[in-house]
């Protein structure tokens, strides 16, 4: 089985703007920028072996505020431009009450499945509590990055910086010393 680490797209993956201490997702391509910075990061992940999963909810596909087109142009960039295994979305609005809106776990379960995942030692990596809920529930480590959406719900580790999550993941994955013979 593979390890799986699932990545919160907005705010993680990609830049967004901040309005009343919300974020405000991209809804063209065109608005859509990448934090190439965290590239050699992920590629730090991809040579441990380790699926890169992107997960997103993004509800303007429900409300018709977000167009499928633009959303698989961003998603291509996305894809070329990071080393991504998958990039998986919940289209749902809440008032839709589907079972893959983060904070439910739904987006997890879907790849464990898809990638055949072992989620007791696969990751999420977010800066919001939704995903550190959806890890919780999919039964996965969540490592979140100090922001003002972290929340006081249950989350494994707490951290400064991207960098400081993948330095963790990575940590964690080393197999303890060998015993002996
Ligand atoms: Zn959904």
């Amino acid at each position: 089985m593979k390890l799986g680490i699932f990545i919160e797209r907005d705010g993680v993956l990609n830049k967004v703007r901040t309005e009343r201490q919300h974020q405000v997702t991209p809804m063209t391509h065109r608005e859509f920028e990448i934090n190439r910075e965290i590239l050699p990061l992920l590629k730090k992940l991809k040579a441990a072996g380790l699926i890169l999963i992107a997960t997103t909810n993004q509800p303007g596909l429900s409300d018709g505020s977000l167009s499928r087109r633009e959303l698989d142009m961003m998603h291509q960039t996305l894809r070329r431009t990071l080393p991504l295994d998958d990039v998986v979305v919940c289209p749902h609005a809440e008032e839709d009450r589907c079972p893959c809106r983060k904070p439910k776990p739904g987006l997890l379960i879907e790849a464990k499945f898809k990638w055949h995942l072992d989620m007791d030692r696969s990751f999420v990596i977010s800066d919001k509590w939704q995903d550190s809920e959806a890890a919780r529930a999919a039964g996965c480590t969540s490592v979140l990055i100090k922001s003002p959406w972290v929340g006081t719900a249950h989350h494994d580790f707490l951290l400064p910086s991207f960098a400081a999550a993948v330095e963790k993941i990575l940590q964690l994955q080393v197999p303890g010393p060998a015993v002996a013979v």
